[in-house]
């Protein structure tokens, strides 16, 4: 059994829940209804502001592809959550581990309110979401990334998450972003701009990459985010400057 998510390509599956294994041939138990209904909630708060980044990267999707989101297995700690190509049963491109019990306030890996940056429910779905994004546009694309000491992304994949989901965060009106793939630290303060950020030689190369391989989704991002925080939209000045700048070079 799954439920699909509104007229998105994305679908919502609960029947790996442990106990509904037991009782598969009986319907629907509660554990599933339970699961599938949190995580609709949890995409609900994502998808909530209008032409706010989780309406367009929702709305970005391949229409022929299907992202499954599916209980959280505990492969990785108690406290975690991933992305993965999906098995042929859920006859999908990508597949999403999450739990949002798991990640709510005063579960198990989010104690208080303030425990780490980007650790909200609806920010470590986001997460995963762009993993998965990427993986169905077949643009995924694990290149390594990690300069010590405070850019301990692993890939590229990494920066891509945690720099949209930082965009994200800011259009909820964040001013705290996380730094990197280890952990939940506060981005520094040296970085903590569009500008800034975009002006960094390594996050400049990496911006460029996936605004040539993302450009309608970026650009959408670039020109009508409300996001403080946007190094898309800064990315966007600096090149338009210089288009400009070059083509009035050339009259
Ligand atoms: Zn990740």
């Amino acid at each position: 059994m799954s439920i699909k998510y509104k007229n998105y390509p994305v679908k919502i599956d609960g029947s790996g829940v442990l106990s509904e294994i037991w009782s598969y041939g009986f319907g629907s138990t509660d554990a599933t209804m339970n699961y599938e209904s949190a995580v609709v909630a949890v995409l609900d708060q994502l998808t909530s502001r209008s032409g706010g980044i989780g309406q367009k990267i929702l709305a970005a999707l391949p229409s022929d592809k299907t992202i499954v989101i599916v209980p959280y297995d505990g492969d990785g700690g108690a406290c975690n959550a991933w992305a993965d190509d999906a098995t042929i049963l859920e006859r999908g491109q990508a597949r999403v581990c999450f739990s949002p019990a798991t990640w709510k306030v005063g579960g198990v890996c989010l104690p208080s309110g303030d425990a780490g940056i980007g650790k909200g429910s609806d920010e470590i779905l986001l997460h995963e979401f762009l993993h998965a994004y990427r993986k169905v546009r077949g643009s995924y694309n694990r290149a390594h990334f990690l300069v010590a000491p405070d850019k301990l992304y692993d890939d590229i994949e990494e920066l891509w998450s945690i720099l949209l989901t930082n965009i994200y965060m800011s259009e909820k009106g964040a001013t705290k972003f996380r730094r990197d793939h280890h952990g939940f630290a506060e981005l520094p303060a040296k970085w903590a701009t569009s500008d800034s950020f975009m002006r960094d030689p390594d996050f400049f190369k990496y911006i460029e990459l996936f605004w040539i391989r993302e450009s309608g989704l970026l650009t959408n991002i670039a020109t009508s985010s409300i996001a403080a925080f946007n190094p898309f939209k800064a990315y966007k000045a600096l090149t338009d400057a210089q288009s400009a700048a070059q083509a009035a070079a050339w009259n």
